[in-house]
């Protein structure tokens, strides 16, 4: 899952970054409304996590221009706690959610999963594919009930397959997902990842379409 991150404190930005890392996520992070415009116009992201306070452009200014475009990316925003009317406008703006400095970022986490499912129009939990089970919140896989140890990155391929079932989708497309900005993508790296994944969830769940990508076909 690929993120934008749009913080101008360097210490909370740099906070945040990390634990989304850690949680699987893809993060590029900008520091300015300007940059962040930059990105969105070039990249696709899963969701917007929105500092209101920014300079060159404010949140809630960004955000009018993306709702603008009719962009559909979730959005949650971040204010500081005296900032009511900011809040207000961020929500009237088109943001999905909100959260106040300080916050927890184990709550961040939750509530981006959340938005994730809801524009996923997702009413479960949990993605399900024959005996396999991916739980996102969580950050499980399970094989006919029993856990499965992935990496980040096996995570997130799995989930992005998962989430795209009887699709093909390209290695380009998946490396989008995988890394953010001034991560070094390994060539064949998407292509080891796979390997992993079928070494531990079975040989036949992620089909090769050679020259074109990978898909996990629906079930019979
Ligand atoms: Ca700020």
């Amino acid at each position: 899952m690929r993120i934008l991150l749009v913080e101008d404190d360097a210490l909370l930005g740099d906070g945040v970054r990390a634990g989304l890392k850690q949680a699987g996520f893809a993060v590029d992070w900008t520091q300015d409304g300007q940059a962040a415009k930059l990105a969105l116009e070039t990249e696709a992201y899963a969701v917007i996590v929105l500092d209101l306070g920014l300079p060159k452009l404010n949140g809630t200014e960004l955000l009018k221009w993306l709702r603008g475009r009719e962009s559909k990316t979730p959005v949650l925003i971040l204010t500081a706690r005296d900032t009511v009317a900011d809040r207000i406008a961020g929500l009237n703006a088109g943001a999905d959610d909100y959260l106040i400095k300080p916050f927890d970022l184990d709550e961040l986490i939750a509530r981006l999963h959340a938005l994730l499912r809801r524009s996923a129009g997702q009413v479960t939990l949990t993605l399900q594919h024959g005996d396999i089970e991916l739980t996102p919140s969580t950050h499980q896989v399970r094989k006919n009930g029993l856990p499965i140890e992935l990496s980040a990155r096996e995570f997130s391929l799995l989930h992005e397959l998962l989430l795209h079932i009887g699709r093909v989708q390209s290695r380009e497309q998946l490396e989008q997902h995988l890394y953010g900005w001034g991560e070094e993508v390994e060539s064949n790296s998407v292509e080891v990842h796979v390997h992993h994944l079928r070494k531990k969830l079975g040989a036949t769940l992620i089909r090769t379409l050679r020259g074109v990508g990978y898909v996990i076909d629906k079930e019979d």
